[in-house]
């Protein structure tokens, strides 16, 4: 019972409130009754005393008068007015059976075996100090009572009220807190349960809404990264699909088929080139997953950037010259020293660069630029090729993204290589800027390698 929230909250509220509250409201009550008892008696005294002075008048000048003001005096207070002699003995009372005489200056309460409590006042009767004998009056306790229970009831309301409103407004506060966590963890587990599109409805404004929106982000994100990974896997089977058909369609014509040599051999070479195209890209998938699984970190070595990018531009000049495209190489630095693994700073930089020549047609432009400010190293390739639509410029970089798929397929390429830049780059702080005016206005691919 006590592992939900919302049991201890409760039982912990009424706690408070029975113990903290109700042990108040007794103790006030308390008081109540006895202050009224007291006030209640102070007055009887008072009244004693004034009737005392009456009574001193009448015996002296209207003996008569005196059973009057006896019974006036009893019908006043609800109560038996007894008038005593000097020495204390029975005169006069409105009672069959009166109270013997308690002589006192202040009021007393008197539990009588035959009667109930009795509040009793007496005082005095007489003038100027001169004492010609004791009234009495005397009222039963009840009366006082009666009148601190109405109090008391008109105090238990209050406190029956704020009780009952406090529980509502308790039972209320909880149930927020608890409905929307109960809401979460629903979604929670029926996320769990496979159906990942579920989210929190309408966090609210609150704390706990802030719960609910972050659930969302989280959510979103999780939904995002198995759609991800879901098209990678998609993807990626496809793209070893096709080479993979290639590859069995020329092995069954030769097995089958009365070729000729020029035939088998044209095959052969086929074959070769795509076994080099599914190792080449199930090496990049490789790569790509253990960057993904935090399996490959920044390498530390003292590279120069220049001489890289030198070595490489001459490299590629042979692919360069086999489209007539003008390679060059545009840098007014003697060196820059970058910290990385060679490997690493080669795979970002051929693609860039090969990419460069991949998209433009025969007769175009390469050029390479390389600047250097106080933070980075930066690497900016240039061509006069086919460029990128402003539709596409977004993309660029996404796993297994290739611009006008039907033009693309006639340009040999998986999709992966500049998702491998930019997942080698952010391992090194490093980012990939890519800049076109559009379709068939060239594109700068601009790298910026972190010193
Ligand atoms: P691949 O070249 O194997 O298709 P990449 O990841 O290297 O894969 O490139 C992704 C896509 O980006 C290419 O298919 C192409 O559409 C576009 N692209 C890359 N470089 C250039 C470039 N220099 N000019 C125009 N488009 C480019």
């Amino acid at each position: 019972m006590f592992n939900s929230l919302r049991n201890r909250l409760i039982t912990f509220y009424l706690a408070v409130v029975i113990l903290g509250f109700g042990g108040l409201t007794l103790w006030s009550s308390n008081q109540i009754m006895a202050s009224t008892i007291t006030d209640f008696g102070n007055s009887l005294q008072i009244q004693a005393l004034s009737v005392g002075g009456r009574l001193g008048e009448a015996m002296e000048y209207n003996p008569q008068g005196a059973a009057g003001i006896l019974q006036e005096t009893a019908d006043n207070v609800g109560g038996e007015a007894t008038l005593f002699n000097r020495s204390g003995q029975l005169q006069d009372s409105t009672s069959q059976t009166p109270l013997a005489l308690v002589q006192t200056d202040s009021f007393v309460l008197q539990q009588d075996g035959s009667r109930t409590s009795q509040i009793i006042a007496s005082a005095p009767v007489g003038e100027e100090g001169e004492i010609n004998g004791y009234i009495q009056i005397n009222v039963p306790r009840s009366i006082p009572a009666a009148t601190a229970r109405q109090r008391l009831l008109a105090l238990w309301a209050v406190f029956a009220t704020f009780s009952l409103l406090g529980i509502s407004a308790t039972y209320w506060l909880i149930t927020s807190v608890t409905r929307p966590l109960e809401d979460l963890q629903q979604t929670a587990l029926t996320m769990a349960g496979g159906d990942l599109s579920q989210r929190v409805a309408d966090p609210s404004p609150d704390e706990i809404g802030d719960v609910g929106r972050a659930f969302n982000t989280m959510a979103e994100q999780v939904e995002n990264i198995v759609a991800d990974q879901r098209a990678f896997a998609s993807n990626a089977s496809h793209e070893l699909r096709t080479p993979l058909t290639t590859i069995r369609l020329r092995t069954e014509m030769m097995l089958h088929d009365d070729l000729n040599e020029e035939t088998k051999s044209e095959f052969v070479e086929e074959i070769d080139s795509e076994v080099k195209r599914m190792s080449g890209l199930v090496d990049d998938l490789l790569l790509l997953s253990r960057i993904d699984a935090k399996r490959l970190s920044a390498g530390t070595e003292q590279i120069d950037g220049v001489r890289l990018i030198q070595q490489l531009t001459a490299k590629l000049q042979p692919k360069a010259a086999g489209k007539n495209i003008t390679l060059s190489l545009d840098s007014a630095l003697g060196q820059c020293p970058i910290t990385a693994n060679l490997n690493h700073a080669e795979t970002v930089f051929r693609n860039v660069v090969e990419n460069g020549i991949k998209y433009t047609p025969e007769g175009g432009r390469v050029s390479i630029n390389l600047t250097q400010t106080k933070e980075k190293f930066q690497v900016a390739v240039t061509d006069t090729g086919e460029g990128i639509t402003a539709e596409d410029l977004p993309n660029i970089g996404k796993r297994f993204f290739r611009a006008d798929r039907a033009h693309s397929r006639k340009v040999a390429g998986t999709g992966l290589g500049l998702a491998l830049v930019v997942s080698i780059l952010e391992l090194y702080d490093g980012t990939l800027d890519v800049k076109s005016d559009g379709k068939g206005k060239g594109a700068t691919f601009e790298v910026s390698w972190p010193l």
